[in-house]
C-alpha cells in the first residue's frame, strides 16, 4: 500500500518500521541522549509507559501533551528498559497494553459524540477503515476489506483468545478461510499486533546502557514486586488451577511426578511467592525425596543456582503438550495461564471472604520474611535464548528437583 503515514499518525503506531526511521534522525545516539535533560525527561515518558502497562486499571488517552517523536521515542525506551530488567512477565505486559493501545486508537480515530478523534485527517472507506487502519493492518499481515482468513492465520491469532466465539468450532470455515464480521478483525488485529511486539523481546541491550538505565529500572522492578505482591498476595492453595492441584495431590500420594510435572509446578508456586524452603518442603512428600539434590534443583529452576536463570510457569498450551493439563473446570475456559486461573480464583475466594480457609501448611504459609515476587527472590533474571512467549515445560529446565 503506497501510503506515507502522518507523524501524528506514526505516534499512535510507533512499533512500525515507518515510526521509527521517522525519529532516527531527531536524537542523538542512547547513552549520550541519556545524559542529556530530554533524555531524562523520556526516560520519564517511558516509565509512565511501563507503569501503565502494569497498572490494573489503565488510562490511554489518545491526545498526546508531547511531541510526535517523543511519544515514540518513549515507545522505544520503555521496550530497551524492560529488556535491561529481563523479566518475561514484563515483557508480556509491556507487549499487551501496547496492542491494547493500538486498539484503542484505531476505535477513537474519527471520535464519537462524547470525544474528539485524534486524527482530523482521517479518510474512511466504505468499510469504515481509514488508511493508518489498513496500513496498519498490512503491515501484520490482515487484510480489513476481507471478510475471511486462512485457516492457518486465524488458528494462530485466536489460541491465546478464550471467548467462544473465537472457537474454530463456532467458526464458518469454507474451502480452507474462516469467516471473519468486519468488527472482529480489528479485535484479531490487537491479537497479531501483541504476539508480534512479545516475539521481539527482548532487545540485545549492550550492558554500559543497562548501567545508564540501572536506577529506573530498579525503581520499575520494585514497583512490579509491589504490584504482584497485592495480586498475589499470601499463598492460597485453594485458588490453585486444578493441573497443580493434581500434582500435589500426585506428590502427596506418593507418586513421582515426571520432569515436566515438577518444573511446572516449582515454577508455578515460585512465581506466587514461595520461597525455596516451602518448595522444598513441598517436595519432602515425594517417596524419592533428597534434601540436598532438591535443594539444588530448586534453586536453580527459581534462579538462585549458579546460571541466576529464572524459569517461568508454563501456560496452559504447554502444560497440555505434556498431558498436564487435567481436571480442567469452567474457569479454565477463560484463561490461558495457570497464573491467571489462581488470580481469578483468588480474587473469587476473597470477594466470598474464603481465602486461605483450606490450606495445608506447606503451601499456605507465606515465605518467610516478606513475600518473594518473581522478579524480587531470583537476583538478576536471564531471559531463555528463544524469544517466543512462555516456555515449554521442561524444554531448558534443569532436572527436576525432589529426585
Ligand atoms: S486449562 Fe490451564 S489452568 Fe486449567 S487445568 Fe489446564 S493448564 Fe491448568
Amino acid at each position: 500500500m503506497d501510503y506515507s503515514p502522518s507523524a501524528k499518525e506514526l505516534s499512535h503506531f510507533p512499533f512500525l518500521k515507518k515510526s521509527q526511521d521517522h525519529i532516527k534522525k531527531s536524537f542523538p545516539p542512547l547513552d549520550q541522549l541519556l545524559k542529556e535533560e530530554r533524555g531524562v525527561f523520556l526516560t520519564g515518558l517511558a516509565v509512565r509507559r511501563i507503569n501503565q502497562a502494569l497498572a490494573s486499571k489503565k488510562t490511554i488517552s489518545a491526545h498526546f501533551q508531547h511531541r510526535d517523536d517523543e511519544e515514540i521515542a518513549s515507545y522505544v525506551l520503555a521496550r530497551i528498559i524492560v529488556s535491561c530488567i529481563q523479566d518475561k512477565q514484563l515483557y508480556d505486559r509491556l507487549a499487551r497494553y501496547e496492542a491494547e493501545r493500538a486498539y484503542y486508537f484505531l476505535n477513537a480515530e474519527t471520535g464519537s459524540e462524547s470525544e474528539k478523534g485524534w486524527n482530523e485527517h482521517a479518510i474512511l472507506d466504505e468499510d469504515q477503515n481509514s488508511r493508518i487502519a489498513r496500513y496498519l493492518a498490512g503491515e501484520f499481515g490482515l487484510d480489513l476489506s476481507k471478510d475471511r482468513m486462512p485457516l492457518a492465520d486465524y488458528v494462530e491469532i485466536v489460541s491465546v483468545l478464550h471467548e467462544d466465539r473465537f472457537k474454530l468450532v463456532n467458526r464458518r470455515v469454507r474451502a480452507g478461510q474462516v469467516m471473519i464480521r468486519k468488527d472482529e478483525l480489528l479485535e484479531l488485529l490487537r491479537e497479531r499486533i501483541r504476539v508480534m511486539l512479545r516475539r521481539d523481546l527482548p532487545y540485545h541491550v549492550p550492558k554500559a546502557i543497562c548501567q545508564q538505565l540501572a536506577p529506573v529500572a530498579e525503581t520499575i522492578k520494585k514497583e512490579y514486586q509491589q504490584h504482584m505482591l497485592e495480586q498475589f498476595g499470601t499463598i492460597d492453595e485453594s485458588a490453585f488451577p486444578p493441573c497443580m492441584q493434581a500434582l500435589i495431590s500426585a506428590l502427596t500420594s506418593g507418586v513421582n511426578l515426571t520432569h515436566a510435572g515438577r518444573f511446572s509446578l516449582t515454577t508455578f508456586v515460585h512465581t506466587i511467592g514461595m520461597d525455596v524452603p516451602a518448595i522444598a518442603e513441598l517436595y519432602a512428600r515425594s517417596p524419592d525425596f533428597d534434601p540436598e539434590k532438591t535443594m539444588y534443583q530448586v534453586e536453580h529452576i527459581t534462579g538462585r543456582g549458579g546460571s541466576g536463570t529464572e524459569y517461568t510457569a508454563p501456560a496452559c498450551a504447554a502444560m497440555l503438550t505434556t498431558g498436564l493439563c487435567v481436571h480442567k473446570d469452567a474457569l479454565c475456559e477463560k484463561v490461558n495461564h495457570p497464573l491467571s486461573y489462581y488470580r481469578a480464583r483468588k480474587r473469587d475466594l476473597v470477594k466470598a471472604g474464603k481465602a486461605g480457609k483450606n490450606a495445608p501448611s506447606a503451601t499456605s504459609a507465606p515465605p518467610s520474611g516478606p513475600a518473594k515476587t518473581p522478579s524480587g527472590e531470583a537476583g538478576p533474571v536471564k531471559p531463555r535464548a528463544d524469544k517466543t512467549g512462555p516456555e515449554k515445560a521442561g524444554s531448558k529446565g534443569p532436572q527436576e528437583p525432589g529426585s
